[in-house]
Order: C-alpha cells, then sequence, then structure tokens
C-alpha cells in the first residue's frame, strides 16, 4: 500500500517537475497555485505548503527522499524549508526525523533565535513622548547607546471582509502622506468632513483613477467623442496597416479596442485549449515579434499575462537572452 507520505512526496517531486519546466503556464493555467486548485482540486491552505516544498526540493532533492520514507511529515518539511543550505540540510533532517511541528519549531528557534522585541508598527514617539504603553528595556537591553530607530511602515497588511450582503470591511494603515492626499481629495471633490465619509472619498478617488486608467472607460469616451467610426478615419486605418511601422508604441486607440476585443483577460491558450483568465497586469503582446514584422495592427496583438508574456517571449527569443535582457534593466537601473 502506498503511504499518505509517498503518495504527497511524489505529488511534490511532480510539483517541482512541473514548475522547473514551468508546465502549468504552458497547459495554460494562471501559475501553478491555479493548476493545483484547478486541475489537482487541492483546496486552497493545502497548496502553498506543498508549492513552498516542492520549489525548495529542486535544490535539495533530500527532502524529498526524506518525505518519502515518512522521517519527516509535510508540515516539518515546509518549516524547514526556508532553513536549508547546503552545509545544514544532511544534519537538520537527521535531527528532525519523527519530530512533531511543535518539536521542529523549538528546534528551529535554538538554531535560529528570533529577536526578544518585534519591531513596533506604532509611530515613534519624539524624545520625551515616551509613555507607558512603551516597554522599559529589559536590563540586558540597557548599556545599548540609544533606542533603536523604529521606521514607521508605508503600509500593513490590508483587510477586506464582508460584513452583510453587499456591505465589506476594509482595514488597512496607511502614513501620513495617505491621510493628507484623502483629506486633500475631500476638499477638492466637496465632502465635508472626510474622517466620516471616508468611503465617498475613496470611491471619487476609484472613479477617477479608473477613468483614466481602465482601457474600458478609455474606449467609451473615444466612442462618445468620435461618434460611429468614420468612413474617412476606416480608410486611413487600411492604409496605415500596409506601411511598417517606426516604432513597436502602439496607438491607445488600438490598444483599447484589443483589451475589449479579449474581454481584458489573458488570451494564452495551452494545448488542449485551456485559456488562461488572468486580469492583473495584462501586457499588449505582438502576435507576431514586432523586430521582424514591423507592425502594430489590430489583428496581430494579443493581451498576456506577465507570466504568460515572459513565456512568450522566451519560446521567441530562448529563455537565455531574455533572462540576459532582464539582468541588463535590472542594472540599468
Ligand atoms: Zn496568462
Amino acid at each position: 500500500m502506498v503511504s499518505e507520505n509517498t503518495a504527497i512526496a511524489k505529488l511534490i517531486a511532480h510539483l517541482a517537475e512541473m514548475a522547473s519546466r514551468k508546465t502549468a503556464l504552458k497547459l495554460g493555467y494562471k501559475s501553478q497555485f491555479d493548476y493545483c486548485i484547478s486541475s489537482l482540486n487541492l483546496s486552497e491552505g493545502a497548496v502553498p505548503a506543498r508549492i513552498h516544498v516542492a520549489n525548495v526540493s529542486r535544490r535539495f532533492p533530500q527532502l524529498l527522499v526524506a518525505l518519502a520514507e515518512s522521517s519527516i511529515s509535510l508540515t516539518v518539511a515546509a518549516l524547514l524549508a526556508p532553513h536549508l543550505t547546503e552545509d545544514n540540510v544532511n544534519d537538520l533532517l537527521s535531527d528532525c526525523a519523527g519530530m512533531t511541528r511543535r518539536q521542529t519549531e523549538e528546534y528551529l528557534v535554538v538554531l535560529k533565535s528570533k529577536p526578544v522585541f518585534e519591531p513596533s508598527i506604532r509611530k515613534r514617539p519624539s524624545s520625551g513622548e515616551l509613555t507607558a504603553a512603551v516597554p522599559e528595556p529589559s536590563p540586558r537591553d540597557k548599556p545599548a547607546p540609544s533606542p533603536p530607530i523604529v521606521e514607521t511602515p508605508k503600509s500593513s497588511p490590508t483587510i477586506l471582509q464582508p460584513a452583510r450582503e453587499e456591505v465589506f470591511n476594509f482595514r488597512f494603515s496607511a502614513d501620513k502622506g495617505f491621510k493628507d492626499k484623502l483629506e486633500r481629495l475631500a476638499e477638492v471633490t466637496g465632502v465635508e468632513n472626510a474622517q466620516k465619509h471616508m468611503a465617498e472619498v475613496l470611491e471619487a478617488a476609484l472613479d477617477i483613477a479608473l477613468e483614466k486608467k481602465d482601457p474600458k472607460k478609455k474606449l467609451e469616451r473615444r466612442r462618445k467623442r468620435q461618434g460611429s467610426t468614420t468612413a474617412k478615419s476606416r480608410s486611413n486605418e487600411i492604409s496605415k496597416k500596409d506601411k511598417p511601422a517606426e516604432s513597436r508604441y502602439v496607438a491607445s486607440e488600438v490598444s483599447e479596442r484589443v483589451h475589449e476585443r479579449d474581454s481584458y483577460e489573458c488570451t494564452y491558450r495551452g494545448p488542449d485549449g485551456r485559456r488562461c483568465t488572468a486580469r492583473v497586469g495584462l501586457h499588449l503582446d505582438h502576435k507576431r515579434p514586432f523586430g521582424i514584422f514591423r507592425s502594430n495592427d489590430e489583428s496581430i496583438m494579443r493581451l498576456l499575462c506577465p507570466a504568460h508574456n515572459l513565456l512568450e517571449a522566451e519560446r521567441v527569443y530562448g529563455p537565455a537572452f531574455i533572462q540576459q535582457k532582464i539582468a541588463e534593466r535590472r542594472k540599468s537601473r
């Protein structure tokens, strides 16, 4: 009988192999996560640990062996994964064999002790403003020459929860700059008491941002402006089609129509026809490489999500060339 751990090890080996070949993307899934949910029917909670261990096992296949032999559980493998190095992998796996989650956590604490005080999220009080809420430093901290500098993070993890039907609770932290902008927007949009009517002010901000950034809105506006396309502009478009384009800049009008035609979703299809439906960070891609065909015509443009855009670029130009370009761009920044 195949033990549960052997089955998990096999699944993780499968995921690791898929990740190295980008198979999920090639099949038309948005990501490895999407593949695990849609194709393997794993629960959302079960996926992150499996993907994490799969990624780390590409470097440390010993993890898979330990899992298959049931010397460690998946939970323990996921806990150990971020701590593994070439030097410690064998020791860690043998030390933690048979351990529970809690025992492994305690083992890892000894291995890499955490700072006793977590950095505070609150704004750093100015000198003389220390209140009773701030704990006194412990005696062993006293010799420190000055209090630690606590930076105010720009934002914190956000919470968005349904409150009741059609109503949601939003909760997040933001810096003073955000608060100042919110109050200024309330002033210019004529909303009295920004704090009380935050949803109204934010909705105004969202409307303005969407008006400016959403290709759907831009297209609606353009159509209103132009009325129906005249015969003259149609004939202009046809004559433009035949001339080689001078730059890869795609006119916003073309971009908007491609977005509409492609339903504002990635158009990548896997070999079995499965279409990726990602909607975030879409790129306008030349189906025929611009360098060769010198055309920005609507019929050869399509929408791709960032992952499929990269996959297609690697297919056309080769992974080594694309990785070199990415490295060059990073350097120049
Ligand atoms: Zn995609």
